[in-house]
């Protein structure tokens, strides 16, 4: 791949140098397990002014850390110099790092699987993977451990035991006990982390191919109160237990919103789409927005995303009540731009009976509606309506939506048609 051509280039540069360079990394864990590494980093025991003098272009990032970004071949790839750090005092940045050698730097990172270097230009296919921490091990065994002791890894910086569980996630690996009770048991210091970082990674996992095992571990390790910023729980998983891989955030947000907060419900719904519209209904008139502005702080959403697991929200509602919708508030429905991301979240529910039924009438009754067009221009416009004389003023909004939903019912078909209505309309 280019982004391993690359770094094998900075590799090569830096051994002919009389240096030591490694892949290092997530990129190691990844093509051990037959995945394509998205980006190659580099470790190296040159420190940043010599990868400086080596690569005139090197961009140092983080010069205190011994992070330099050389640009080759189109492709930005990590230097770092191997390094250990300590006396994580702000709990998330090292107070002091020292450059070392490969074996202390690969016992400064996170999960054993995290902990190996790959020797690219290695002769012997034994001695390509570098692994000080029974990486590969871990790695057969589908483990995410700690390196060294868990309690004081998360100790040092508590977004680690968000990234346990990413990893656990994204690998569909199981967490060993040691580590997972060590962040169980610290869970409620990560709300000392930076918020911005929080967000980045609970949206990785809500994203990734697993998000339904990242919401259940958040759950069972107790770091979905510190993580959204509200009290713990472990709602039976409902939507979130279909989240489909890969899924846009606004809809994985919706999805762990509702079970969470419909599970907290007096009656919470089941087996009904009265009951579940209605439960929506409550929660959007009574908590929603609060619940949302709560969200959106504690993980630093974008406001696109913000808006959009709102819209969601009160689009499902919507959906709920399809079977009680005239014609024309379907095809309104189906024309709204997050159409598409409710079906994903009603189908997401479809392990409860009336969800599912729901799902299934909704994409039949649906198709022929797309094939009449859901959106057609307007007959009348605003304009129109002000050439005829009307004067612009409250009731016109309402004059010309009464006019498009005739027009969407069918009702009307031609200019001539709406005007003729519109004397009833008024
Ligand atoms: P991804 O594919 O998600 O990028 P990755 O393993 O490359 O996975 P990065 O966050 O890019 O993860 O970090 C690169 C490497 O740096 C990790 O594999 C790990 O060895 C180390 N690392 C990153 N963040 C931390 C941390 N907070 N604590 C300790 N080591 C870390
Ligand atoms: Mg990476």
């Amino acid at each position: 791949s280019r982004p391993r051509a690359a770094a094998l280039s900075i590799v090569q540069r830096l051994v002919a140098a009389g240096h030591v360079a490694y892949f290092a990394g997530g990129c190691v864990r990844d093509a051990l397990l037959g995945i394509e590494p998205k980006d190659f980093d580099v470790a190296t025991d040159a420190e940043p002014a010599r990868v400086k003098s080596l690569f005139p272009s090197a961009q140092l990032v983080g010069e205190a850390f011994g992070v330099a970004l050389v640009r080759t071949q189109g492709i930005a790839v990590e230097v770092a110099t191997f390094r250990s750090e300590s006396g994580y005092s702000d709990g998330r940045r090292p107070d002091q790092v020292t450059f070392t050698d490969a074996r202390t730097d690969a016992l400064r990172r996170d999960f054993t699987v995290n902990g190996m270097f790959e020797d690219p230009l290695a002769t012997d296919p034994a001695a390509r993977i570098i692994d000080f921490v029974q990486g590969r091990e871990d790695l057969q065994k589908g483990v995410i451990r700690a390196i060294g002791d868990p309690f004081e890894r998360f100790a040092e910086d508590y977004l680690r035991t968000l990234r346990a569980v990413r990893f656990a996630a994204r690998l569909g690996f199981s967490l060993d006990p040691a580590t997972a009770a060590a962040a169980r048991q610290q869970a409620r210091y990560l709300g000392q982390i930076s918020r911005e970082r929080i967000g980045i990674e609970v949206l990785a996992m809500l994203t990734g191919p697993r998000p339904a095992i990242a919401v259940e571990l958040l759950s069972q390790l107790w770091l979905d109160g510190p993580a959204l910023n509200e009290d713990h729980a472990a709602p039976p998983l409902l939507f979130v237990a279909g989240l489909p891989a890969g899924v846009d955030a606004p809809v994985a947000l919706a999805a762990w919103l509702l079970d969470r907060h419909l599970a907290s419900l007096s009656t919470p719904p089941r087996n009904s789409t009265l009951a579940y519209h209605a439960a929506i209904e409550s929660l959007c008139n009574q908590q929603l927005s609060r619940l949302i502005t709560r969200w959106r702080k504690a993980l630093t959403l974008s406001n696109e995303n913000r808006d959009d697991t709102l819209s969601l929200v009160n689009l499902l509602s919507v959906a709920l009540s399809w079977e009680s919708l005239p014609i024309a508030k379907r095809k309104r429905a189906l024309a709204h731009r997050l159409w598409p991301s409710v079906v994903t979240l009603l189908s997401c529910g479809s392990s409860d009976a009336a969800l599912a039924s729901l799902s299934r009438v909704i994409q039949e009754q649906s198709q022929p509606l797309f094939e009449q067009g859901v959106a057609p221009v307007p007959l009348l416009t605003g304009d129109d309506l002000i050439a005829l004389g009307l004067q612009p003023g409250p009731a016109f909004k309402g004059l010309l939506d009464s006019l498009y939903d005739a027009q969407l019912e069918g009702r009307i078909t031609t200019r001539q048609q709406a005007i003729d209505l519109l004397p009833g309309l008024r």
